[in-house]
C-alpha cells in the first residue's frame, strides 16, 4: 500500500494543499421537469416499469438491470455494469457510463481513469467498497465512449435513484460534466457547480473532476483535490449531525 505522500504525489498534489475557505450554497433543486429529448414512440418506460424498479430490492437489482432492454444500449453492450461497493456506504461517487474495460468486466471504474479515482480515494483514506459505492449514470457503455444521450440517462435514472434509496448515502460526489448536469438538469460548466453544496433528491451534491478528465489535464488535479477536502469537510459536519442550512453544513 503506498503510503498518503506517495499518493499525493502520484495525483500531482504535492507539496501538500490548504483548502481555501469558501462559501456553499444550494443550487435550485431538481425540477422534475421533461427530458430534453423526447423517447421515440414505444420508447417511453411505462409507468409500471419505474414502479418496479423503484421496488427493487438489492438482491435483485444487478439481475434487473442485466436483463434491462429499455434502450439501444443494451444491443452493444457486453456486460451491465450496475455498481460496485458498500450496500449503507455514506459516499457515493456517480460517474457518467461505463467504458470498454468495464463493459467487459460489469464493475464501474476499472479501466485508468478507475485507478486514478482509487488514488483519489486514498488520498482521503478511503477505499472503494468500505463506505464507499461507485456508480454511473448510465448502467451499459454508449459505443466508443461517446456522450450519453438524454433519453439514455432518463432511462437509465430509476436505476440510480433506487440505488440511492437503498444505499442512503449522505453524500454524493458527482464525477464530471456530463454526471453533474444530468443529475441536477442544469446545463453548466464543472467550473460553476464546483465549490458549492447541491441536492439530488434531498441527498447533499459536491461536483468535481471527472478522473478520465484529469488524466488529461494534469494541472485541475489540483482543484479535484480541493473539491475532495470540501467533500470531506462536509461529509464530516454531516457525520456529526449537521444539517444544511442556507446551503451550508451546519455543525451541530
Ligand atoms: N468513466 C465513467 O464515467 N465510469 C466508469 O465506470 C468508467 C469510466
Amino acid at each position: 500500500m503506498p503510503d498518503r505522500y506517495a499518493i499525493l504525489h502520484e495525483l500531482g498534489l504535492t507539496p501538500v494543499w490548504r483548502l481555501r475557505a469558501r462559501s456553499a450554497e444550494v443550487a435550485p433543486e431538481r425540477t422534475d421537469s421533461a427530458p430534453a429529448e423526447a423517447a421515440p414512440s414505444g420508447a417511453l418506460a411505462p409507468p409500471d416499469r419505474a414502479a418496479r424498479i423503484a421496488a427493487l430490492a438489492w438482491t435483485d437489482f444487478a439481475k434487473d438491470v442485466s436483463a434491462c432492454t429499455e434502450c439501444a444500449l443494451c444491443r452493444t453492450r457486453q456486460r451491465a455494469v450496475p455498481g460496485v461497493g458498500d450496500p449503507c456506504a455514506e459516499w457515493l461517487f456517480v460517474g457518467e457510463a461505463p467504458g470498454a474495460e468495464e463493459d467487459a468486466k460489469g464493475e464501474p471504474f476499472v479501466g485508468q481513469a478507475g485507478r486514478l479515482l482509487d488514488n483519489m480515494l486514498a488520498a482521503l483514506a478511503m477505499k472503494r467498497g468500505e463506505n464507499v459505492y461507485i456508480a454511473n449514470v448510465l448502467k451499459c457503455r454508449p459505443p466508443n465512449n461517446r456522450t450519453p444521450t438524454p433519453l439514455e440517462s432518463e432511462s437509465c435514472r430509476p436505476y440510480l435513484d433506487r440505488q440511492i434509496e437503498l444505499i442512503e448515502p449522505k453524500l454524493i460526489v458527482a464525477l464530471g460534466k456530463s454526471a453533474a448536469t444530468t443529475l441536477l438538469n442544469v446545463d453548466a460548466s464543472i467550473a460553476s457547480l464546483r465549490g458549492r453544496l447541491h441536492r439530488y433528491r434531498g441527498v447533499p451534491l459536491i461536483v468535481t473532476y471527472h478522473p478520465a478528465y484529469l488524466l488529461r489535464n494534469l494541472p485541475d488535479k489540483a482543484k479535484a483535490w480541493e473539491d475532495l477536502c470540501f467533500a470531506r469537510a462536509t461529509m464530516r459536519a454531516l457525520q456529526s449531525g449537521g444539517n444544511l442550512q442556507g446551503g451550508t453544513v451546519v455543525p451541530k
